[in-house]
């Protein structure tokens, strides 16, 4: 089969072009991986840079508030530049700054000298503290007062009646410039004055997409202190397991993890920095249906193109084959009788006119032998048409065997039947058709449980050179040996005359 340039097989063009739809295939989604790859270290490196950025902001943001604190704690315990009288309004006018909600100064022992809040404070203060004014028997106060402990910060959360309220807590302890304990400040920062910072942030046009998310967690009891982005009012405030699982990601490196959020359930991709000493943790997670957003669309259209092409490249191949198979049955019905096989009077005539012109180029001899079965009208008369076709088709079968490949045997039309010798004389084609005389005299053809013999009669003639060089030498050859199979005829049959 020559469908093809390259002459291949269908079964070895099948497999090149699966070859090579795999090829496409696997170009297209290297490309792809490629550019996911991409993409997600595009977003790995501006996460990791936006997390140690906004840490950064963060830590600036404490000291603002540990100097906030100490000047408080100065002004009304050392400097004393604030009458105890003056204390509270002072402290309230304090409390305006975003980040403060509360603050309590006491002395030495642990007596309120001044206190406000914007929230109620038995929210954050046991009863007795309340009622006595006083840490005085707190254990923890007790502890900050006699050792040498300047600073402590912790995680606090209302005691019972509003479970959403969670914050820290700033301690600083005053001392005069010989160390003596003056007494001390708590500031209370709770998590809504964090969520301002990042509402802050937003305003300005901070932008994490559609579902990204920055949080600050406290790492010991895995809660959430603030949230910007999606998921902001489902934050557990309570200590969550799958949380405490994602506390493990933190590190100072800002290394990218991927992971779902217990939060809001969202797959992202995140860094989980120390903060605070690492007691907290800065997270910023990019949602990955954001960051893969336009890369996805790009994957479908690229899946449904590589099918598209692959399909059509596929029924091309398939309709090329069936192409090439038509074309080739027409060449074949064009060319030889369907029910012998043998040569079509078209092609013989095709044939001819070429070796014709080869055999006179070259002076050699051209014979013809014309054949025609005895009697067939009896077979058929006999067996039937379909009997008479038997052997019709047994004619077809062994005539090639006995002639060479260089030579054409062709049906003339009913049983009449001719054969074209190249590079052959009359004596050689005498011996040729009186050869297959005697193969068909002792050919038996099986039909229907019935054994045909048949015979034929031939004609034979050579061309002659004037034959050769003429367009009409064909026509004329046959004739002389058409008269010479008469001749048989005429002579009682199965038999071979040579034409004069
Ligand atoms: P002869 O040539 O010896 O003089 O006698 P014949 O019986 O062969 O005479 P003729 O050539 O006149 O008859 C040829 C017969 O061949 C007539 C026709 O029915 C039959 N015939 C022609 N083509 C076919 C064919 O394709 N199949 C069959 N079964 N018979 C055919
Ligand atoms: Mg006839
Ligand atoms: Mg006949």
């Amino acid at each position: 089969m020559n469908s093809l340039l390259t002459g291949l097989s269908f079964t070895a063009q099948r497999a090149l072009l699966l070859v090579l739809i795999l090829a496409q295939a696997g170009f297209l989604i290297g490309h792809l991986m490629y550019q996911r790859a991409y993409i997600e270290g595009n977003a790995s490196r501006i996460l990791r840079n936006t997390t140690l950025l906004e840490k950064e902001h963060f830590e600036t943001t404490l000291v603002a508030m540990r100097y906030q604190l100490r000047v408080i704690g100065n002004a009304i315990l050392l400097n004393h530049t604030v009458a105890p009288d003056n204390a509270s309004p002072f402290l309230a006018n304090e409390l305006k700054r975003k980040w403060l909600n509360a603050a309590i100064v006491f002395d030495e022992k642990g007596d309120f000298v001044a206190s406000q809040s914007i929230f109620p404070l038995h929210l954050a203060l046991n009863e007795t503290t309340l009622r006595t004014g006083s840490f005085r028997e707190q254990a923890l106060f007790n502890d900050f007062r006699q050792h040498d402990i300047n600073e402590s910060l912790f995680y606090w959360r209302s005691n019972g009646t509003d479970p959403n309220l969670v914050g820290f807590v700033m301690y600083r302890a005053i001392r005069d410039p010989h160390g003596k304990y003056l007494g001390g400040i708590v500031g209370f920062f709770n998590s809504s004055s964090m969520e301002g910072m990042f509402r802050g942030m937003e305003k300005e046009g901070f932008d994490l997409g559609p579902h990204g998310a920055m949080a600050v967690f406290d790492r010991g009891n895995a809660i959430q202190l603030a949230r910007m982005g999606m998921g902001k009012l489902a934050g557990p405030r309570a200590h969550d397991p799958g949380l405490a699982r994602l506390m493990n990601y933190a590190d100072d490196s800002a290394q990218v993890h991927h992971y779902v959020s217990p939060i809001d359930g969202v797959p992202r991709m995140g860094v989980f920095l120390n903060i605070n000493d690492g007691k907290w943790v800065l997270a910023t997670g990019l949602a990955k249906q954001d960051v893969f957003h336009g890369w996805k669309s790009q994957a479908i259209w690229t899946a449904i193109a590589i099918i598209v092409i692959a399909v059509s490249q596929w029924l091309l191949l398939h309709y090329m084959h069936a192409n090439a198979l038509q074309r080739e049955r027409f060449a074949q019905e064009a060319r030889y009788d369907p029910l012998t096989g043998l040569a079509n009077r078209r092609y013989f005539d095709d044939w001819t006119g070429k070796a014709c012109r080869l055999a006179y180029r070259r002076q050699k001899p051209l014979c013809v032998i014309a054949f025609d079965l005895d009697h067939f009208k009896i077979i058929n008369d006999k067996y039937g048409h379909d009997g008479g076709d038997a052997v019709l088709k047994a004619i077809g079968q062994i005539l090639p065997e006995l002639i060479r490949s260089e030579d054409i045997a062709a049906r003339f039309g009913g049983e009449e039947f001719v054969i074209a010798m190249v590079d052959t004389n009359a004596e050689c084609a005498l011996e040729t058709a009186e050869r297959i005389r005697i193969a068909f005299e002792t050919c038996h053809v099986e039909f229907n449980g019935h054994i045909i013999s048949f015979r034929s009669s031939f004609g034979v003639a050579q061309m002659t050179d004037d034959e050769l060089q003429s367009s009409e030498g064909m026509k004329s050859v046959l004739v002389r040996a058409d008269q010479a199979l008469y001749q048989s005829k005429l002579a009682g049959r199965n038999r071979v005359s040579l034409a004069s």
